[in-house]
């Protein structure tokens, strides 16, 4: 799997680094390539969300999407993020689009690069999804997020940014998660007859998690994000994916990224600017 993933991300990003932006407009297609390389253990295809609603409920004044996968069902009917002893455990990988408005351009991505509130995408789409998931008190505050440690590059030819990041959060497994796959359904805004996952998927039996993680347990999540703008399709784009840390009933401490860092890598390479 390590060597597979590595291989991927040498050669994308080689290709990377010879395409210039054109403003993609493939979005408008049935079979979206926004996410044109996708690792086997994902779900096949991206989900989408209009986000602006979302965001303005927890502060966050902006307009955009967010397109997004997570790890899928395997052993299980459940998808691999819910399980404690896999590798994704609570893993996103997806990418935030802001879009520009009358009054404002480049939303969140100043002449040095992101700004704070950039953050407060992230924490408030955190926010949401826990209480979707039944958390009584969401939680979710991005560590020291003025100071991140961040990487100047180039994407598509407009400057991008590298971001790590670590959220202080809660679980998304505890005693009040949706029993229903209609209680969480809305949240596939896509069907497709050929997607390899559906909202059961997103329930989650208590036997899953309840001998290894108290119920909405504190941990970290610790992951990276890819930021720039593009003036040709008039928005700022946010690659994120990201793993846990976390301590276990049983043993010591777990982190994942390290073990799902080349995969994330290789989705984020192959994301174009789109309409
Ligand atoms: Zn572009």
């Amino acid at each position: 799997m390590t060597s597979r993933g590595s291989t991927l991300v040498a050669g994308l990003v080689l290709a990377g680094a010879v395409l210039a932006c054109d403003g993609d407009e493939s979005t408008e297609q049935p079979r979206s390539p926004l996410f044109p390389v996708i690792p086997d253990a994902w779900v096949n295809r991206e989900t989408y969300n209009i986000m602006t609603g979302i965001w303005a409920g927890h502060g966050v004044d902006a307009a955009g999407t967010n397109h997004w996968t997570i790890a899928r069902p395997q052993r299980r009917t459940f998808a691999e993020r819910f399980a404690p002893e896999s590798r994704y455990f609570q893993a996103w990988f997806g990418a935030y689009t802001v879009f520009d408005t009358a009054k404002e351009r480049s939303w969140g991505i100043g002449p040095a690069g992101p700004e704070l509130r950039l953050i407060g995408l992230f924490a408030a789409d955190q926010r949401s999804w826990l209480q979707v998931y039944g958390d009584p008190v969401p939680l979710a505050e991005v560590r020291d997020a003025a100071n991140l440690p961040m990487e100047e590059t180039t994407r598509l030819g407009h400057p991008a940014w590298r971001v790590s990041a670590e959220m202080i959060t809660h679980l998304d497994v505890g005693d009040y998660n949706p029993t229903r796959p209609e209680d969480v359904a809305f949240v596939l805004a896509y069907e497709y007859d050929d997607v390899e996952f559906d909202a059961s998927g997103l329930v989650v039996p208590r036997a899953a998690w309840a001998a290894e993680v108290a119920s909405y347990q504190q941990v970290t999540l610790v992951g990276e994000l890819w930021a720039w703008y593009c003036p040709v399709v008039g928005k700022t784009h946010v690659i994120y994916g990201n793993g846990v840390r976390f301590d276990p009933r049983s043993g010591e401490s777990r982190e994942t990224y390290p073990l799902i860092r080349d995969e994330v890598r290789a989705l984020a390479a192959g994301i174009r600017c789109h309409r």
